[in-house]
């Protein structure tokens, strides 16, 4: 199948209130051209570097979201155009993005990334950490920022109940802060779901998800 017929079919699958965002990490510019001629104009993508090049290169109403770990060295050269941060676990880097986003006057959305995994090595923070950042004066003060919601990625596994409780454990802390809401905090986007188990996220209360090799074949 084209690229055009798999996002045609996960589109046409997708509840209403779900967004699709097309992973294009390491795809060639001419993959993402074909998604955009199709009507995607939401893109993920994990390298900064990768993502200001492909933006340069495309037209300008697509809106680009970095989904990958973000170095608070490198977020000034994503900050122009950026349309959401998912990756979003620290306060430190939060408070870089504000940096950045004063200089350049503009308001920029982004997710926490929560960790919901077995695995050690993915980031996120843990429910602790999230309460602690968002009760913070720091947090407080970032004026530039605004947390729209969380994301989280589940084990990487076949055990589809593992997956199941995990994005469920992500749901209840969405929904038990959904409530607190201030000036730079608000939780409407839920962002959970890749190819394998976008299907079970959505089930499980996502709003957004995150799908690459079911659009543009494998990496
Ligand atoms: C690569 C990636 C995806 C998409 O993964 P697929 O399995 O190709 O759909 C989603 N989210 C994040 C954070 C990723 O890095």
């Amino acid at each position: 199948m084209s690229i055009k017929d798999n996002l045609l079919k996960i589109k046409s699958s997708l509840p209403e209130n779900v967004t699709l965002v097309a992973v294009s990490k390491t795809k060639p510019v001419s993959d993402l051209m074909e998604a955009y001629e199709a009507g995607q104009r939401i893109f993920g993508e994990n390298k900064i570097q990768e993502m200001t090049e492909k933006h340069q290169q495309m037209p300008k109403d697509i809106q680009w979201h970095m989904i990958g770990h973000v170095q608070s060295n490198k977020v000034k050269y994503m900050i122009s155009y950026v349309k959401l941060i998912h990756g979003v676990d620290s306060l430190k880097l939060l408070k870089e993005i504000n940096r950045q986003a004063i200089r350049w006057r503009k308001n920029v959305d982004c997710l926490l990334q929560i960790h919901i995994a077995e695995e050690e090595t993915k980031f996120g923070l843990d429910e602790n950490e999230l309460s602690d950042i968002i009760n913070s004066d720091e947090f407080k003060s970032f004026k530039n920022i605004k947390v729209v919601g969380l994301m989280g990625m589940a084990t990487f596994t076949d055990n589809q109940e593992q997956i199941k409780k995990e994005f469920t454990v992500l749901k209840s802390i969405f929904d038990k802060y959904k409530p607190t809401e201030t000036s730079n905090f608000k939780l409407e986007t839920l962002s959970m779901g890749m190819s394998g188990d976008y299907q079970l996220a959505i089930d499980c209360g996502s709003t957004m998800v995150r799908i690459g090799s079911s659009i543009f074949g494998n990496r």
